[in-house]
């Protein structure tokens, strides 16, 4: 889909190259230069004559401008808007002048290497202004307060050779984009200053900037700083007077950090004790924080400033904590540092009081409970809970938690309750003594070895605590004994639960039912290898097996839970025939997808995707977000029915869709040897999309977005009912808790132009998508049709000219279709008007879905004025994390997914899990 757009932009580039190349005259630029800025400078002649001896100027032996070097001279006017057919031009440099208006485009410009602009009266920025300009290398626009707000433009990927892009003090609104591992040779970035906001874009970590300057922003910049570990080569990191949250990280290997300037922001957590050491720190800020634990102590050449009163270090003297505040620090830094405790957990004694979630005993000396049900915390639980040796409850659930339970768990003395259900824990199942309440339902993936290392990482990557000596429990001295205290009493634990196995199964048998599913006792690693699952009739493990097995071999595999299904590689290898390319239904940015047929004759189709990402990070968040998307469940989204990890490779399972795709009727109906679509069929399936679409945007309001809405993701079921394929979640769901980042994309064509320019994610975005896909069921054309002349590529462009009147309306539909009768006339009149309204250039001007769909359901039902209503059985208003809710709420009843459909369910309503009514009996209590 990148690839796509990058294509088209080399067009474009191809385009207006030519269309340069043939007027350029640099003498009438220069002229018009000269003509408008004041005072004309010394040796200027306004009619252009001798540009090339002109002080500042210098050209080339055929008298092509190569650089304009006017700076400092209290120059006013405003620059010529042609000035990119100064094709030959290698250096713009016009700074500290009084220079207004707006900047004409350099689009282009592929010689330019340099330009600067900074300290200016300059208003705008004319659009495609750094398109295509390949040589840049220094650009600078600070200081110029009078432009109006813009962003930083996706076309500066062109810029491969950047090294230098500096625009503080420039009005800049938006995000920073994520696309710095597109330029590698960037080491000055300055955009201090501007009104910015988001999160530090993860793309910084592959990047080598050396110089970081992103302080004061107007509302600021929010979100944690762990990008900053990976940024080995920074010298100077500026981000002062910002929002950001979350520990300072463990900036160890930047061991060529000069300043670090962090003071006035939110964070959190203790200050990493390898910050102390940096070899060539001199300069560090931390004042004006939410700092805790130990007063950090830098050499006495690094000139700091810590904001003793300002932070809540525990102590106001340089020394440990005391160890119960030093253990819920790690507990802290194993969740992120989140502001909600930072709030409280001030100074060096948690049983002071006012500590929230925690309470103590009797005397307010020992640590007795923690509670952070329901709190949406993401990260680990830290194996630090261990050293508070008088916990008797402990409650985890309710979050968004992941990783593993740490064993040393089981060694606290007096555990009474430890709930860790409604997260999503994996690994093994550590035992724990009978009288310990062990709750640890709805884990989906524990049990599951989670493959690719390290999976208790801190949330953040905070300083690990091997790296901080001043962590007991964990202090070289200490450690290596209660280790092995542990360690016996573990194995102790397991031998004696080996006995007791052995010996009182019916009682283990009663523990099961009443906490449903635990491993084997005795055997601390009861993770079977996918490979070993007994297979079903149709290659899947059904849950009616998995409870009729269950005193089986295989008894202890939870392979189904709450609608997230873990399929065997094996199985999908299998029913692809070697994904097989016999097997390819098509190919997409994300990977291949190859149809597969079980031994019922049950058809899926298999998205088989190479993950780029490394380590268990980018499988944490593909986990979560298929855990929630095999949940949403709708008439008119095409289900994702489960996923198979295996190793470097990531496969998603969907509902097969026999017809193919809205793309292939469309543009390419030969491939079904189908007859063109009629009206009819493709109002009806433009009233699927939406319904699809509307599901999502009421799920979570802005936070449940389609990553690309285009015909080839609309499938159609054998009836020609359509579904939407491709959706996902962004982050900031409303309740922190669901959220997962998701590489958003789009396709050239389909784009809003506020997507296009400032990535801003609305419904909105799909609404206009959704218009130009209306626009493509009227005219057969596609979106972007390079064959077509310039004015009528772009199809969205065309169309909304062509609206002007109901006979260029009529001209333009697509030939296939038969518009005879009024009635078809008149209903194409409609949804061309729908899809004007829809593709307004400024979202607020667009309407809602649900507009959409009410303006549309009527035109089909026109013709089925007997069809049912659509037989939805929940409430299109729940937000995402009320469905949740309700499907926690409904475990009781059960949470399996049926797999054993047949193929005609494929194409009947999907009903929501957690309903009772949508399931049926089969159930492992
Ligand atoms: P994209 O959305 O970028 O076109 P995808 O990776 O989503 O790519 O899918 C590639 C192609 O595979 C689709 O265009 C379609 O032809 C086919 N395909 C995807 N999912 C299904 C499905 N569930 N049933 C049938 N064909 C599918
Ligand atoms: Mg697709």
């Amino acid at each position: 889909m990148a690839n796509n757009r990058r294509r088209h932009l080399l067009h474009l580039t191809v385009i207006l190259l030519l269309i340069s190349s043939v007027t350029a005259d640099d003498a009438a630029v220069m002229s018009k230069l000269s003509s408008a800025i004041s005072p004309v400078p010394p040796t200027w002649k306004q009619n252009g004559d001798g540009y090339c001896d002109w002080k500042g100027i210098s050209c080339d032996n055929t008298k092509r401008v190569t650089s304009i070097n006017i700076p400092g001279g209290s120059l006013t006017g405003t620059l010529p808007s042609d000035l990119n057919t100064l094709s030959q031009l290698k250096t713009l440099a016009i700074q500290r002048n009084k220079l207004n208006g707006q900047l004409p485009s350099l689009a282009n410009l592929t010689l330019l290497e340099e330009v600067y602009l900074d300290s200016n009266n300059f208003t705008s920025i004319s659009s495609n202004f750094f398109l295509g300009l390949s040589s840049l290398q220094k650009f600078s626009i600070s200081d110029n307060v009078n432009l109006s707000p813009w962003s930083i433009p996706n076309e500066l990927t062109e810029s491969t050779n950047l090294q230098t892009f500096e625009a503080s003090n420039a009005n800049i609104t938006g995000s920073i984009p994520d696309f710095f591992d597109k330029l590698p040779s960037l080491q000055d970035l300055r955009l201090s200053y501007n009104n910015l906001t988001g999160e530090l874009p993860a793309s910084f970590g592959e990047s080598e900037i050396v110089n970081l300057w992103l302080n004061n922003q107007d509302q600021g910049l929010s979100g944690g700083l762990d990008v900053l570990s990976s940024m080995s080569q920074l010298s100077q990191v500026w981000l002062q007077a910002n929002e950001f949250t979350g520990g300072i990280p463990d900036l160890s290997k930047c061991t060529s950090l000069l300043d670090l300037q962090l003071r006035d922001n939110q964070l959190t957590g203790v200050v990493p004790v390898s910050l102390m050491s940096l070899p060539k720190l001199l300069n560090v800020t931390l004042q004006n924080n939410k700092l805790q634990g130990p007063l950090p102590v830098f050499g006495k050449d690094v000139k700091v400033e810590l904001g003793l009163t300002t932070n809540s270090f525990c102590l106001a003297i340089p020394g440990d904590c005391d160890p119960q505040v030093t253990a819920l620090l790690e507990v802290a830094r194993d969740i992120g540092y989140p502001m909600s405790l930072a709030e409280s957990w001030k100074g060096n004694n948690a049983c002071g009081g006012d500590w929230n979630f925690v309470s103590c005993d009797p005397s307010e000396k020992n640590v007795t409970s923690v509670n952070f049900g329901k709190r949406g915390f993401l990260g680990t639980i830290s194996p630090s809970f261990a050293n508070l040796t008088s916990l008797k409850t402990l409650l985890l659930n309710d979050n968004s938690l992941t990783g593993s339970i740490p064993e040393i768990l089981t060694s606290l003395p007096d555990l009474q309750l430890f709930n860790v259900s409604n997260n999503n824990i994996s690994g093994a199942i550590p035992v724990f003594p009978p009288k310990v309440n062990f709750l640890r339902d709805n884990n989906p993936f524990l049990g599951h070895n989670i493959p690719s290392g390290n999976t208790n990482q801190p949330a953040s990557s905070s300083n690990s605590s091997d790296s901080d000596p001043r962590s007991p429990g964990k202090s070289k001295g200490s450690s290596g004994s209660v280790g092995m205290i542990i360690g016996i009493v573990i194995s102790v634990l397991v031998f004696v639960g080996i006995i007791l196995f052995v010996s009182y199964k019916c009682y283990v048998k009663n523990r099961y039912q009443k906490f449903g599913r635990v491993g084997s006792p005795g055997n601390g690693k009861e993770l079977v290898k996918e490979s070993e699952l007994g297979s079903s009739s149709n290659g899947f493990k059904v849950p009616t097996e998995l409870q009729s097995q269950s005193s089986g071999d295989h008894s202890e595999m939870p392979v189904f839970e709450r609608g997230n299904v873990m399929i065997s590689y094996q199985v999908l290898k299998q029913v692809t025939d070697n994904f097989s390319d016999n097997n390819v239904l098509g190919k997409g940015g994300f990977g291949v997808v190859y149809k597969g047929e079980l031994h019922d004759g049950t058809k899926i189709a298999v998205k088989r995707m190479e993950s780029g990402v490394k380590g268990t990070k980018g499988l944490n968040e593909f986990q979560a977000e298929i855990g929630v998307l095999t949940k949403v469940r709708h008439r008119h989204l095409v289900a994702l029915l489960g996923y198979c990890v295996n190793e470097h490779e990531r496969l998603l399972v969907y509902e097969y869709m026999p017809q193919g795709t809205l793309s292939q009727h469309l543009f390419d109906w030969s491939v079904h040897q189908s007859p063109p679509l009629s009206w009819k069929q493709r109002v009806s399936i433009a009233l699927d999309v939406g319904r699809g679409v509307e599901y999502l945007h009421s799920l979570a309001q802005q936070s449940f977005i389609h990553r690309d809405l285009k015909p080839s993701n609309i499938l159609l079921g054998n009836d020609m009912r359509a579904k939407v394929a491709d959706f996902g979640l962004v982050k900031n769901a409303p309740d922190g808790k669901y959220s997962v980042e998701t590489k958003l994309a789009g396709t050239f064509g389909y784009l809003a132009p506020e997507y296009a320019a400032t990535g801003r994610v609305t419904t909105k975005v799909d609404v206009f998508a959704f218009g130009v896909v209306l626009m493509e069921l009227i005219t057969g054309r596609k979106a972007l049709d390079e064959t077509m002349p310039d004015e009528r590529c772009h199809l969205v462009t065309w169309f909304r000219r062509v609206l002007i009147s109901k006979e260029n309306i009529r001209k333009s539909v697509d030939q296939m279709l038969d518009t005879d009768d009024e009635e078809t006339l008149e209903s194409i009149l409609k949804v061309a008007e729908l899809a004007g309204h829809c593709t307004a250039r400024e979202p607020f001007q667009r309407p809602d879905m649900g507009h959409a769909v009410n303006v549309l359901g009527p035109l089909v039902e026109q013709w089925k004025p007997s069809q049912q209503k659509e037989e939805e059985t929940y409430d299109h208003r729940m937000s995402l994390p009320e469905v949740l809710q309700r499907w926690q709420a409904d475990e009781g009843t059960s949470r399996m997914f049926d797999m054993s459909f047949d193929q005609t369910q494929s194409s009947i309503p999907t009903k929501p899990l957690g309903f009772s009514d949508t399931f049926d009996s089969t159930d492992c209590r």
